[in-house]
């Protein structure tokens, strides 16, 4: 359904934009005789003699500018909400103009397309109801007009549509109408134009009688004829069918000293015929007059007739004798006949056998310097029109071949776009899931009390520890790994939904004769979830190796405790830059033996082992490349998704300070804090980094 409407309000767009660039542009190529079509409506308003002419010229080149802008702007689909409402607010008053010519005929023809497109005043109505229709549409739907050009290029569009339209009514103005559509045009046979084809339609015309008897007066047609004591009054006749109307029915030439009818002498002549046109010499421009006598004494030379054919007065035309010389013979003949032949006053014409073979502008005479001989030798003397096809390609070189080059630029350019913006909206969506994981994934503040405090110290730092976070609740897990000797009495003051309980160690045996050690079982025995496996200290003073410590996991995992797994580099190892594979090593020793499912159960602590207590700090950056580096090794083990549901801290003189910082890194989810641990307020300070 969408889609139809979609379709149907395009439509209606196209409809548009393809009427308005046509009316527009015939008009903007012949202004002259738009503004003629502009001054007949003024006479029939009977406003004419208050409107001056440059008003008319001005309103034929706006309105010619506007219909062709708005046009375009609905081709382009440019300010389509604006353009939609403009266009119909201009159709509404076009449609009653129309109403109007439709009833009252004051005009015959509309001149929508000026000469281009006669329509009657019928039809114009129905085309315009039709353009009102699609206008309301793309109205109410403004939106669903598909853009041909991106907003950003529109004011190119837009600019190069109005100063190409201007610049060709003010060229059109300057020289003459590039496409002529009228009976005039170069090619055309005056003669042909005037004949009637055998068995045209012939006009029909009904007499009406109006007779009188006995003081009573009626009226009569020839079918009804009376009596003869009927006495005549009066005769009215009408016509009531057109007949056929030949293209040039109005071309008569009467010269102005004989008063003779010179049409057939000039129309049967054989060979050339210069006819200067100007259908009022009062307002003839007379700066080209110099050209017009020589281009008379060119044609006295070579005996070819040279007429000037006016509709003025004889005082104007002996003020144009007197102003200019001329000497050349004048005839009048039908001002708007002068008008439609050529729009320039004065204007030239070269007739051959009645065939017009050139036409030109007072300011674009012949070159007076280039007739050295007869016409027939010359190329004034041949048909001067480009012809249609070459117009039309002078049209689409200038106008319509930059903009497609633009539109299709534009077009390869809001594609790519486009394309840049999904690429950019997948990778967003790609952020969004590492985002999400990464909250998915549990954030860690852990504490390793190490060899500190006794049972009473712990167990009132455990229960400050504890009422802080009851009262203000942590934004990430808390651990507080203690001693043996304090996790059951620890774990009696701890509420676990808030603060989880860890042991430091746990022996790598099940039970039995191993006097001092402490075993899985019994640290989970009491209360305890968590317990730290493979601290530095641990490796390094106790020599627990990565099978040890092997040992040690399978056994805590065994017993439902859940891994704080360390590993870390030394200084030496991280001067030869060996970083990386010393951690792998740890890893792959002592819990990448691991299957997925127990692997849910480790959280891996990287604590290197020359920042650990030392006060030197990892920096936030190589904290975080190693961290990245430990999730890859991870996902290349259990797969991308269990990498990224894994929580890494980092360990090593992490303090309420830099915990920001340090957690503020994508693959860092928290912190193994030793020193930092030991009083309620440092630890919370680090916790509370979380909420920051
Ligand atoms: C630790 O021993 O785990 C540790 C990180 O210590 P500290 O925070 O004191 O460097």
């Amino acid at each position: 359904m969408s889609k139809l409407r979609i379709l149907a309000v395009n439509l209606c767009r196209l409809i548009l934009a393809l009427t308005f660039i046509l009316s527009g542009y015939v008009k903007a190529i012949d202004p002259l005789g738009t503004q003629y079509k502009l001054k007949d409506y003024a006479a029939a308003l009977h406003l004419a003699e208050y409107i001056p002419d440059w008003i008319t010229l001005t309103g034929a080149i706006a309105l010619a500018m506007t219909e062709f802008a708005l046009g375009m702007f609905m081709l382009f689909a440019i300010q389509r909400r604006l353009v939609s409402k403009f266009t119909t607010a201009m159709m509404v008053v076009m449609t009653l103009i129309t109403v109007w010519i439709f009833i009252a005929n004051p005009v015959k023809d509309c001149g929508c397309f000026g000469d281009a497109i006669k329509l009657t005043n019928g039809e114009t109505l129905l085309k315009n109801i039709v353009l009102l229709a699609a206008a309301i549409v793309t109205m109410l739907r403004p939106m669903d007009m598909g853009r041909l050009i991106s907003k950003s290029n529109q004011w190119i569009v837009t600019n190069y549509s109005l100063i190409y339209i201007v610049c060709t009514s003010v060229y059109c103005l300057y020289a003459l109408p590039t496409f002529d559509f009228r009976p005039y045009h170069i090619g055309a046979n005056i003669k042909k134009g005037m004949e009637i084809p055998e068995g045209a339609e012939q006009p029909e015309f009904e007499t009406t009688f109006i007779l009188k008897k006995n003081g009573q007066t009626r009226e009569f047609t020839l079918d009804n004829y009376p009596d003869s004591t009927w006495e005549f009054v009066d005769s009215k006749t009408i016509q009531t069918r057109q007949g056929y109307e030949p293209p040039i029915h109005d071309f008569s030439l009467t010269d102005t000293e004989t008063g003779e009818d010179i049409t057939e002498n000039v129309l049967n002549h054989k060979g050339y015929t210069f006819l200067l046109i100007s259908r009022s010499l009062a307002y003839a421009d007379d700066s080209n007059f110099g050209d017009i006598d020589q281009i008379y004494e060119y044609a006295t030379e070579y005996k070819i007739p040279f007429y000037c054919v006016t509709a003025s007065t004889d005082k104007d035309i002996n003020r144009w004798r007197d102003l200019t010389g001329a000497e050349y013979p004048f005839c009048t003949a039908d001002e708007t006949t002068l008008k439609t032949i050529i729009r320039s006053n004065p204007g030239l014409l070269l007739l051959k056998d009645a065939t017009i073979i050139g036409k030109w502008s007072h300011n674009q005479l012949p070159d007076t310097e280039e007739l050295t001989a007869s016409p027939d030798k010359l190329p004034i003397g041949q048909q001067t029109d480009d012809g249609v096809t070459s117009k039309l390609i002078k049209v689409l070189l200038t106008f319509l071949l930059p903009l497609t080059v633009l539109t299709i630029a534009d077009r390869i350019w809001a594609w790519s776009k486009w394309v840049r913006n999904k690429e950019k909206k997948e990778s967003d969506k790609i952020f969004q899931i590492f985002k999400n994981k990464r909250k998915m994934r549990k954030k860690i503040v852990a504490g390793n009390w190490k060899m500190n405090l006794n049972l009473q110290d712990g167990v009132a730092l455990a229960k400050e520890i504890n009422e802080a976070l009851v009262a203000e609740k942590p934004n990430c897990e808390v651990i507080i790994c203690t001693p043996f000797i304090h996790l059951a009495s620890v774990a009696q003051v701890l509420d676990q939904n808030v603060v989880a309980l860890g042991a430091e160690n746990c022996a790598d045996k099940v039970k039995g004769a191993y006097t001092g050690e402490v075993s899985a079982e019994m640290v989970k025995s009491t209360g305890a979830q968590y317990v730290i496996l493979g601290h530095s200290e641990r490796r390094q003073y106790y020599h627990e190796t990565a099978e040890i410590l092997k040992e040690k996991v399978d056994l805590a995992l065994a017993n439902g405790l859940k891994i704080l797994f360390c590993c870390g580099e030394t200084l030496e190892e991280r001067k030869a830059e060996k970083q990386n594979e010393v951690v792998k090593a740890e890893l792959e020793g002592s819990v990448f033996h691991l299957d997925a499912e127990a692997w849910k159960n480790i959280v891996i602590a990287y604590e290197p082992i020359w920042a650990i207590g030392t006060g030197m700090t990892a920096t936030s950056d190589q904290a975080e490349e190693m961290l990245a580096y430990i999730r890859s090794i991870v996902a290349e083990k259990y797969g991308q998704e269990a990498a990224e549901e894994t929580s890494i801290l980092y360990g090593g003189s992490c303090k309420a300070s830099n915990a920001p910082e340090l957690f503020s890194k994508p693959n860092i989810d928290g912190g193994l804090i030793g020193g930092a641990s030991l009083k309620c307020a440092d630890f919370k300070g680090i916790i509370d980094a979380w909420k920051k």
